[in-house]
């Protein structure tokens, strides 16, 4: 088997956190015997920096003609004074549309060593496992008209049969390799594109009945997502509701450091942290990779649909997190603070154990 990959590291800690993420990418594909070719390219504001724009053409042909791409972040107090559309940050609007990429996939899972980064109390969030699936490229964010002027400002919440469809049947999907229960959240008793939202989801769930769903009102599930978390598997929603939730799932876990992400479409798919350039710590490599590699193993698991490569990475994470080696961003008292570099040794050398542990049966 074979992929072609191409890495965007872009700006601030990008390259740090994704030169860390492509030695993990190399050396799990090396152990699966998976041929993997990885180009880079620069984005954002490396991009303005050498060719004036934030995404150029070459880059997003790159883009579209590979089996996924792998993105640091974008972005810095640099270009900050640029004009919107080539702000560094617009190269990941024209890259998500030219990859089609309608769900944004966000798992959200806590690690007994960083219960203490959460706000919430550890009896709250011990054991969360979750995944907030986002429609990415509709509802009130794109929606025609919108507008402002004077004395009133609007925009339009719509959705269209077939969006629907399809992020809810990849929700039913993911949930079928997982707990096997959907949460649809939307806003049914007041809004009319959340009641037809809501009447979509259940003409899909049909095609999957070994999967349970449920259908939440948003402040409701917002409410439960800081009380009870445990209660999720998969999470479905819209554009605005899904960004809201994720954000407020993102909590549950700590740090930004942790926190990886999947956009997905019928054929393209990104993948990068959830967090930004960190310019504040850029340069000094004590970045956590943990999002990025998390992000890889993401990689294997919906692009490359090897599941099991995705787990060894994600049980890497959890070892050497339990045996007490953190970033500075998670450090905590007792916790062996280490570097960004450091972390990916760890994190190499703990998926180099379990490998020899599975080999040897210790885990099947
Ligand atoms: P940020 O995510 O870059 O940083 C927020 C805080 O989290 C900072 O204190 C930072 O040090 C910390 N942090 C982030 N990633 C970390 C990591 N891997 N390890 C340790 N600590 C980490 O958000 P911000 O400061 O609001 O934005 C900085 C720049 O990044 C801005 O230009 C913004 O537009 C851009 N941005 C880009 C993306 C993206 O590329 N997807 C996302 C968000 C923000």
């Amino acid at each position: 088997m074979k992929a072609t990959i191409v890495t965007l590291p872009g700006d601030g800690v990008g390259p740090e956190v994704t030169a860390a993420a492509v030695k993990v990418l190399r050396n799990v594909a090396h152990r699966w015997g998976f041929q993997v070719t990885v180009w880079e390219y620069p984005v954002g504001g490396a991009s303005i920096d050498r060719f004036g724009v934030p995404l150029t053409e070459e880059t997003l042909q790159a883009c579209k003609r590979a089996d996924a791409v792998l993105l640091g972040a974008v972005g810095g107090p640099e270009w900050d004074d640029f004009p919107q559309q080539i702000k560094p940050e617009a190269a990941l609007l024209a890259l998500r549309k030219a990859l089609g990429v309608y769900a944004n996939i966000r798992p959200i899972q806590t690690f007994p060593a960083l219960y203490h980064a959460s706000s919430l109390k550890e009896k709250v969030i011990a054991g969360t496992d979750m995944v907030i699936v986002r429609e990415l490229v509709g509802g009130i964010y794109f929606g025609k008209p919108r507008g402002m002027d004077t004395s009133r400002g609007w925009n339009t919440m719509e959705y269209r049969r077939r969006e629907v469809e399809r992020i809810a049947r990849m929700a039913f999907r993911m949930a079928a390799s997982r707990r096997r229960k959907v949460t649809s959240v939307d806003k049914a008793n007041v809004l009319e594109v959340s009641h037809f939202w809501r009447e979509v989801v259940k003409d899909v769930h049909r095609d999957f009945p070994e999967i349970s769903l449920e259908h939440m009102y948003v402040d409701n599930a917002a409410m439960q997502l800081v009380m009870n978390p445990r209660q999720f598997d998969v999470v479905v929603a819209s554009n605005m509701f899904g960004d809201i939730l994720s954000d407020i799932g993102g909590a549950v876990t700590g740090s930004l450091g942790l926190l990886q992400s999947a956009s997905l479409g019928d054929s393209g798919a990104l993948y990068e942290p959830v967090h930004g350039s960190a310019p504040d710590i850029a340069g000094k490599g004590i970045a956590n990779p943990i999002a990025a590699i998390a992000s890889v193993a993401l990689m294997f698991r919906y692009t490359f649909k090897l599941p099991e490569a995705g787990d060894v990475i994600d049980q890497a994470i959890a070892s050497t997190l339990a045996a007490g080696y953190g970033t500075p961003d998670i450090a905590y008292p007792g916790c062996k603070t280490v570097s960004t570099e450091d972390m990916l040794s760890l994190i190499l050398h703990a998926i180099e154990n379990i490998q020899e542990e599975r080999k040897n049966g210790v885990i099947i």
